[in-house]
């Protein structure tokens, strides 16, 4: 634990950060008595959140690599799979796209050109098929609207009423899965 006093603080706060653990930012003027019973008040939220915050450090870390031989297997699937939800999607969006290539990348998802080709990424194959869905309706919407605009978005929640649900999942559970991507 680590207790940081500040001048400018008027209120005690508490901070949980993955290396430093738990800090506590107090107002230079605070008593030792009422750092210590500020921190008992709030003992079921610290507990929670170092826990929660183990076992995000413990995901991370316990990582399972993907052999080249599993990454060249989910990269099949994902050509067998999305050009299929690529051609049912882009109809309903109303965009023609051209190549559409799997790649094996750590950091994107899924990405398009300026010359309208679609990239995704293999490790899609490690989600729920509703990502797959979201991230290629995401791409093709871009084809319309190469932005982030309320109108990109309204394009993708017209043809993909739960993309922040799934997107939400993405964001869960996506940083491990692309840490499984060796090289
Ligand atoms: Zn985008």
């Amino acid at each position: 634990m680590k207790i940081i006093r500040s001048a400018k603080r008027k209120t005690l706060a508490l901070q949980i950060k993955p290396r430093e653990g738990l800090i506590v930012r107090v107002p230079v003027c605070a008593t030792q008595e009422q750092v210590e019973k500020f921190i008992n008040d709030h003992k079921d939220w610290i507990e929670k959140h170092l826990k929660a915050m183990e076992e995000r450090q413990q995901e991370a870390s316990s990582v399972d690599k993907l052999s080249m031989d599993e990454i060249r297997a989910l990269a099949d699937e994902a050509l067998m799979l999305i050009p299929e939800r690529v051609r049912h999607y882009a109809p309903l969006l109303g965009v023609k796209y051209g190549r559409i290539t799997i790649r094996n990348q750590r950091s994107r998802w899924g990405s398009c050109s300026g010359k309208k080709n679609l990239n995704f990424n293999c490790l899609l194959m490690l989600t729920p098929p509703e990502v797959i869905d979201s991230v290629v309706v995401h791409e093709l919407a871009h084809l319309k609207e190469m932005n982030h605009s309320e109108r990109f978005y309204a394009e993708v929640l017209r043809v993909f009423p739960d993309y922040w649900k799934w997107q939400g999942w993405l964001k869960e559970h996506g940083k491990a899965i692309m840490a499984r991507m060796t090289g």
